[in-house]
């Protein structure tokens, strides 16, 4: 009888504890990562099909995660495609983006990202989040658009571009040498607001960048996190650290992106270490395509056509992993649509935050679609170059309005009607099925028309 009684007081006192929140990190909220390339190809990892750089790491997310297969930006260069990502709206609305005279911030930018946008680091703060941005950040270089001012705790890398900087003297055309000189270049590492090292060594950059992420991760195991991982290559120059130079049958190019590759096998070795693999949510992936025209230092857009500041696929669509073991299935092949702004409504989906009510928020939540629980809730996407729509995809169709190589000498060209593509079918778009769909070109000039008439500009940042 005694007996009977202590063994049900003790299960009763067991259920009552698994009742009660654990202070273990498994009951915390997820901790959340993106790992952002910059002018990474859709065709330069292994997992995307490239013959000669070698991502194990990468390769290995995608096996243990979800690789997608149309996954695009919100613009095709640096500055807008980084301001949609972090709010989750079409640079457009936050005015970051400008024309094609101006297509990224410069040093002379008036502005930058406004005090008033939402970043995912600005909205995970209520939640009590630990944030820290390591990398490249291009969203305005005064202090009131940096990132200790969007809700970053912490600010560790370069304000802009690595080619923004350079040194007296520079020779002509250095930026896209297959040999840059270390000497030709005077960036500015920053630690939160302040100048931590000028000239800085690129060559340890990505080495660098790595060791902080991890730290921050360590130093942060106990409470959730975000980590926005944002890497200043393969934008030109290239440079890598000793142990990845000259190693890659690739070339230069091949030695940064296994560099990268290795990164991001660190960080997640890390979060296995941690045991924070089961509660950690990695997204990876690139602020827009190739840069074509520098030919053997920019990288691959694979079967796509186009490449960096083109609104052509190969401009727009991007390597995208998403990983989170016990959560997202291993070996995932998404073919749905999806966009980085997305992970702004992502974020804070997991992370239990309401999406701001006062502004127009152009991300989905991508969370049913990341654990197998629904289909993408994301109707069409929109490519804008500069603050003009170029062309515009539903389902399997895009529609080309406008049309522009990125760079070079040409003028964009416009089309009515406009040229249409199946993608599915026709990935690289060369043929046009124009003729054949009037029906499918009035629906997609519809879909853009009710854009455009919800559409209010923000004030031009630059
Ligand atoms: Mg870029």
């Amino acid at each position: 009888m005694r007996g009977n009684i202590l063994n049900l007081l003790l299960t009763g006192m067991a259920a009552i504890l698994a009742a009660l929140p654990a202070s273990s990190p498994a009951a915390q909220l997820p901790n959340l990562i993106i790992i952002l390339a910059d002018d990474l190809g859709y065709g330069d990892l292994g997992c995307y099909g490239h013959p000669s750089i070698r991502t194990p790491n990468l390769d290995r997310m995608a096996a243990e995660g979800m690789r997608f297969t149309d996954f695009y930006v919100g613009a095709c260069v640096c500055t807008p495609s980084r301001a949609a990502l972090l709010t989750g709206r079409l640079p457009i609305r936050s005015g970051m983006s400008g024309d094609l005279q101006h297509r990224v911030q410069s040093r002379k930018s008036p502005g930058g990202l406004p005090p008033e946008e939402i970043t995912i680091a600005h909205a995970l703060k209520e939640k009590g989040y630990a944030t820290f941005c390591v990398g490249k950040w291009h969203l305005g270089h005064y202090r009131q658009n940096l990132p200790l001012c969007h809700g970053f705790d912490a600010f560790y890398g370069l304000r802009w571009s690595n080619d923004m900087e350079p040194a007296r003297g520079i020779p002509k055309g250095a930026s896209s040498s297959l040999n840059p000189n270390p000497e030709w270049w005077s960036c500015t590492l920053m630690r939160n607001n302040q100048p931590l090292e000028q000239p800085t060594d690129l060559s340890t950059l990505t080495r660098r960048y790595t060791e902080k992420a991890v730290r921050f991760i360590q130093q942060n195991r106990e409470k959730p996190f975000f980590l926005y991982f944002a890497h200043t290559y393969p934008h030109i120059p290239l440079f890598a650290s000793k142990a990845f130079q000259k190693t890659s049958p690739r070339g230069l190019y091949g030695d940064v992106v296994e560099e990268l590759d290795w990164s991001v096998g660190r960080v997640l070795e890390t979060l296995r270490q941690q045991k924070l693999d089961q509660q950690t949510f990695v997204f990876f992936t690139s602020d827009n395509g190739p840069w074509l025209i520098k030919e053997l230092v920019g990288g691959c857009a694979g079967h796509l056509q186009g490449g960096k500041g083109s609104t052509w696929e190969g401009g727009m669509r991007e390597p995208a992993i998403a990983w989170w073991p016990g959560r997202i299935k291993a070996g995932t092949v998404n073919r749905e649509l999806a966009c980085s702004m997305d992970l702004f409504n992502t974020c804070l989906a997991l992370a239990g935050v309401p999406l701001p009510a006062d502004r127009i928020i152009d991300g989905v939540d991508m969370t049913p679609m990341l654990l197998g629980q629904g289909p993408s809730q994301r109707n069409h996407v929109i490519y804008y170059n500069g603050d003009e729509v170029y062309a515009l995809r539903k389902g399997a169709y895009k529609a080309h309005f406008t049309t522009y190589s990125g760079y070079g000498e040409d003028t964009p060209e416009r089309h009515d009607p406009p040229l249409l593509f199946h993608l599915p079918n026709d990935p690289g778009e060369r043929f046009n099925v124009a003729a054949d769909h009037p029906e499918i070109i009035a629906d997609l000039r519809q879909e853009l028309e009710k854009h455009r008439a919800g559409l209010v500009p923000g004030k031009r940042q630059y």
